[in-house]
């Protein structure tokens, strides 16, 4: 290999990862404009409006990196995965009716992990605690 196909070899990594970490910024920032509780598929959906090229299997491969990074919250609910951009500990309520999950502000239950970690031998990994309700929308429909 000549000194110029290393450069070369060199600028398409580059290039390469800087295309990465444009598409998962646009992921990201989607996800986190949004302000919703998407899965992949649906984070796919919006982020195509934007890019329509970019593919579901890209989605998927920079949802777990984002996850893995930790710039990324996944909620799972009835094998469900969802994700999050907002970081901070927070609850969510989700409607029985349409499935729609938004962020609940609860006084008090804080320091919820941390009084529940050490009684259990399980390492947690994410808060999963969901309250369900009906969501104004479907409220007013019923
Ligand atoms: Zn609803
Ligand atoms: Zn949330």
């Amino acid at each position: 290999m000549t000194a110029e196909s290393i450069l070369n070899l060199g600028e398409i990594t580059t290039q390469n990862s800087y295309r990465c970490s444009k598409q998962r910024n646009l992921i990201l920032d989607t996800l986190v404009e949004s302000k919703k509780h998407l899965n992949a598929q649906e984070l796919y959906e919006l982020v195509r409006k934007k890019r329509p090229k970019i593919s579901l299997g890209t989605v998927y491969r920079n949802l777990n990196l984002l996850q893995k990074l930790g710039l990324v919250n996944t909620i799972y609910h009835h094998g469900k995965k969802r994700y999050d951009g907002r970081l901070e500990t927070h609850y969510h309520i989700l409607c029985v009716n349409c499935d729609e999950m938004t962020d609940l502000e609860v006084d008090g239950l804080s320091d919820l992990g941390i009084q529940v970690d050490p009684k259990t031998r399980f390492r947690i990994l994410e808060n999963g605690l969901i309250f369900f309700g009906i969501c104004p929308t479907c409220h007013i429909e019923l």
